[in-house]
Formats: structure tokens, sequence, C-alpha cells
């Protein structure tokens, strides 16, 4: 068997490091690809272990710590046939990466990555938790009201210097990789001088947030990206890729820089609307990535009833065209994949789809990045005015109330023919309201098309029964199954793995050889 001790991050040469030590053990690693050793050999990067032993055996120390530091290591290394000490180059100033949050949640993510010299400073994502330190859901609304300086202290902020707008800004740039509040949700609390890179669809979802959902995202000193295209960000240089995920215009980004190349997926998945994304990618992958920074929400995840897109939008369009009366199907409205399945679903039954105003206006800001999204004006779509969401669209530009309203359904209209119409629902008390007024209609069935976990956090389902409404599921994750995540890594090569957003990082070790597996605010040189 050959085992190759990399020494990532010079604790061979810090042998009075005994937690060092302890890290590195987690390095000796079996390696089945062959040629990835030898290549280290033949540049001239590796030592053969027995000279490695006798040069260790020689040091005598007077330090307790240190003696003991070296018989630890030298019994590690006799326990490896074959030991490649892959040399960081001691003395060499690295580029250092720190998770701030993520390493054991799904949520709250937010990476920093600064070069060697310290002048450039990378955010990728700034999220809001998902769960507290024990795994309880979070709840944003109680943290409100709190100060910057609080949520510091409370250490519901990543711990990052020079981020914040009550610091002198530090931070050279904030990347998004896609428009979901745990990925960005944070970005009201950076310092208006930063500079916050996104994707146009990205953009024009927090747009939306901003109007309706209160997420006060700063919109002064956004630079959008083209997927594909490089950009510069002081010393290193950034490529986003397109990502199929239930976000739309989602990025993974390539930073390259110092001497390293990394992959930040964010989310993603293979079985959406563009899973071809991860066919390509997985065919033609960049190469020589030193660290890929890969998403695992889906481990200790079930895999759910259905596997993608396609298999949902034929469940919803069975359930729809045997339908009798109407047909209520809860979702995001900022799930584009899904929209599009309802839609399509609808329309292939010959159904118009009832959206409400928001809805309406997540889908128009959207034809930004493509004519193929869904539109208001379509045929077989019609717009459903609520008081709430008319007066949000007013606050924010009156002329858009007029613009949708040659859609605008009214209620009676539902009520007269409910047969033909499938309502895009939420679970909120406005639309519980419609769906207590619309019981006269007659049978009705409901579909929720969302994470399972929603549904275990709500009264949803008592309340559709109690109402004689049953509900079904009909749903595909936003995120890579195991075998998903298992092609990117085969197809990339990374010379190192970093879990991120997952509740089960150990997991990774268990898939892959080599992983380093990080705790938050824990900074390693790459
Ligand atoms: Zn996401």
């Amino acid at each position: 068997m050959t085992y190759c001790l990399y020494d990532a991050r010079g604790y061979v040469g810090d042998l009075a490091s005994i937690h060092g030590l302890n890290l590195m053990s987690d390095y000796v690693t079996t390696i089945t690809n062959e040629p990835q050793v030898k290549k280290f050999f033949e540049a001239g990067q590796a030592t053969i272990t027995k000279e490695l032993i006798a040069g260790f055996k020689a040091i005598h120390s007077p330090d307790k710590d240190i003696a003991d530091t070296i018989d630890n290591l030298v019994n590690l290394l006799s326990k490896c046939d074959t030991i490649a000490i892959i040399s960081d180059g001691v003395g060499i100033e690295c580029p250092e990466l720190t998770i701030h949050r993520g390493t054991h949640e799904i949520g709250g993510s937010c990476v920093e990555l600064c070069s060697s010299s310290g002048n450039t400073r990378l955010i990728l994502d700034i999220g809001i938790p998902l769960v507290n330190a024990d795994r309880s859901s979070f709840d944003w609304g109680t943290h409100r009201k709190s100060t910057l300086s609080e949520l510091r202290v409370k250490k519901i902020l990543p711990a990052v210097d020079g981020l914040y707008e009550s610091d002198k800004p530090e931070v050279t740039a904030v990347l998004l990789s896609h428009a979901h509040l745990d990925h960005y949700g944070f970005l009201r609390f950076v310092h208006p001088d930063i500079p916050i890179y996104m994707s146009i669809g990205t953009k024009a979802l927090t747009e939306v947030s901003n109007a309706f959902l209160d997420t006060s995202v700063k919109i002064e000193n956004i630079k959008t990206f083209e997927m594909w295209k490089t950009f510069r960000v002081g010393e290193f240089a950034i490529t986003p890729y397109l990502m199929d995920h239930s976000a739309p215009d989602a990025a993974a980004f390539l930073i390259e820089g110092d001497r390293q190349r990394i992959f930040y997926t964010g989310d993603f998945r293979g079985h959406g609307r563009k899973g071809v994304l991860l066919d390509r990618l997985t065919k033609d992958a960049p190469p020589d990535i030193n660290y890929l920074i890969m998403e695992g929400s889906m481990l200790g995840r079930e895999e759910g009833l259905y596997s993608d897109e396609t298999s949902v939008e034929q469940a919803l369009y069975d359930l729809i065209l045997s339908q009798k009366g109407i047909c209520y199907v809860f979702t995001s409205s900022q799930n584009l994949d899904r929209l599009v399945s309802i839609y399509r679903a609808a329309r292939r039954s010959g159904k118009t789809l009832v959206i409400d105003l928001y809805t309406a206006f997540v889908l128009d800001k959207l034809s930004i990045i493509s004519p193929s999204v869904p539109q208001f004006k379509w045929e077989g779509i019609r717009v459903l005015y609520s008081y709430h969401h008319a007066q949000k669209l007013a606050d924010l530009d009156k002329k858009l109330l007029y613009k949708y309203k040659t859609s605008k359904i009214e209620f009676e209209e539902i009520l007269d023919k409910p047969d033909d119409k499938v309502l895009l629902a939420k679970d909120s008390r406005y639309f519980r309201n419609v769906i207590i007024k619309l019981r006269e209609s007659g049978k009705a069935t409901a579909v929720f098309s969302m994470w399972h976990g929603y549904l275990e956090k709500s009264n949803l389902q008592e309340f559709l029964e109690s109402n004689g409404i049953p509900l079904v599921e009909i749903h595909t994750s936003g995120h890579a199954y195991v075998s998903q995540l298992q092609m990117l890594v085969n197809a990339m090569k990374p010379r190192w793995i970093i879990p991120i957003h997952t509740f089960y990082p150990e997991k990774f070790k268990e898939m892959f050889p080599n992983v380093i597996q990080l705790n938050d605010d824990e900074t390693i040189s790459l």
C-alpha cells in the first residue's frame, strides 16, 4: 500500500506543534491514483520515507514536548511503506482560506480567501444561518432588531474584520454564488464601499426580495458578472460557472492566483432543468484544481420520491389533469425551475395557472436571464391581486400595478370555474384566507412542492385537512445527490476537497481519500 503524507501546512517543519502533528495524521491518505504521487516525486517535491525517519531520529531535543512529537512522527512514518512529503515551501508566504461558517451546517455560508500578500481578501457568500449551534432552527425574526455589534458579540454574524459597515473596509470584494438567503442574507451589514459581485439573475432576485421580503440588500455597489467570463479582483482571477440549482442563475467560482486554483461550488445539482450544466462541467472540468470547496447538503438526507425536475413535472401533470376542482400548489416563487414545471403541467392539462403579484414580479424581473421565463402576459397565466402585494409593488413603482393588470383575475372568475385553475400558493395568512373563501367552489386538492422539512415546521397539513383538502408532496431537491458529488470529484480530480454546507462533513472522508475537514473560523495556508 502506498501512502501519501502531505505537508500542506508546514507542520513537518514545525515539530514543536503537537497539535499540528495530530492534524497532520489526518493527512495520511491512501492514494489510489499512483501517477499523482509519481508526479510529486518527479517534480522533486517528495522525500523517501527511510531518509526521513533517519533524519528525524537524529534530532535530540531536551524539550519533552518536542521529543514526544518527534517520536510520534517517526511512529507515524514507520506505518507507511512509501511516503511522499509534499513540501509546501517553507518560508514561502501562502494564501489563506477560512470558512467562517458552514463547515458543519447547511446555511449561513461564509468563506474567506486572503492572498499571501494580504492585499486581496475575498468573501464568498454571506448567508443567514438556518440553524442555531444546537441545530434547532434559527429564527432571524428574534434577532432582527439587534445592532450590528450585538450580532457580532452573539456570533450570529461571521467574525470577519473589515467587512461590516462599522469597520474600516478592508475586504476587497464579496462574491455571491446565488440568491438564497442562507448565502446572501447578511449582505445588509456589509460596508457600502465594498463591491458585491453577483450574476444578473441573482441581482434581479435580491431586488425582488428587497421590495417584498425586507431583505435590505444594499444595491449601490453591485457589480454583475457574466458566466464563464473571467474577471479580476485584486490578485485573483475569477471565472463564474453557471450551475444547476433551485435558485436561477446560480454560480460556482474558479479562483486562480497565488499559485492556487480553487473551485467553490456554491449550491448545485445535476437533476434540475439545467442538469446538462453538470454534465458539461464534468466533461470539461477545469484542470489542476488544488482545492475543491464542495457543498454536501444531501449527505444524510433521503433523495426523495422524485429524482429529477422532469419527473416532478410529469407527476404534477398527472395530478392536475385528473383533478376535479381547484388545485393549490405550494412552492417558492423564486424556484424558477419549479415554476416552469408547474406552468408546463398546467398548460399541458389545459388549465390556467393563477399566480400572485409577487410571483408576477419575480418572473418579470427574471426575464433578464432568458426569454423562456414564463411571463404574466403568456397564455394560461393570470394574476391574483392582493392588497398587501399591491401596496408593496406600488411603493416600488406604481406603473407595475398597471403593467400586470392586463392579466388580472377576479375572485369570482376562479369561483365560477375552479376546475380549470391551478393556484400557486404560499403558506401565509393571505393564502389561507383565499383557500377558506374558495371553499364553496367545491372539491380541491393541494400539492406541497418544497423541501419536506418546511412542511414539518408548519401546521399547513392540518389546516388543509380541516378544510377537506388532501395534500400530496411532489418535489425534487435543489442539491446534488451523492452520486453527483462523486461525478464532479472524479472529473475534476482536485488535490484536496473541503466540505461545506453539510451537516455531515465526516461523510466526505468515507467517499474520498483527500478531504480536509475544517472547523468554522479555522484558517489554513494553501
Ligand atoms: Zn441554495
